[in-house]
């Protein structure tokens, strides 16, 4: 059981790459102005290799928030799927809807193909 459960996380770590889900990809630009209630707007910016792991979530900064945080994951798949080089847009924190959004951000998505 144990050498079962193991070896599933060590194959989720090995499936874990960009260059394993994507060989295409060279590299991964993300570019995002982070707003959030009642503070400044930070910019934040993330650079992916292709040994880089294929994640795409980016946490919330507002302290008392559990389980936020903006998934790029379906932005970036899209993207790689139809071979675009650069997409922009804005996601707010996926714990709350428009009404209730306490942070957002504003993004610009750069990919490189081999
Ligand atoms: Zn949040």
């Amino acid at each position: 059981m144990m050498e079962k459960k193991q070896e599933m996380i060590q194959q989720r770590r090995d499936a874990g790459s960009i260059a394993t889900h994507f060989p295409e990809v060279s590299s991964i630009d993300m570019n995002m102005t982070y707003n959030q209630k009642g503070t400044r707007s930070i910019l934040r910016t993330f650079h992916f290799t292709p040994s880089s792991y294929a994640f795409f979530i980016v946490n919330c900064l507002r302290k008392d928030c559990v389980d936020g945080g903006f998934d790029l994951t379906k932005v970036i798949t899209a993207m790689i799927k139809n071979r675009r080089v650069e997409v922009k847009g804005a996601l707010s924190c996926k714990v709350t809807d428009s009404s209730t959004s306490h942070s957002d951000i504003v993004y610009e998505v750069a990919i490189q193909y081999a």
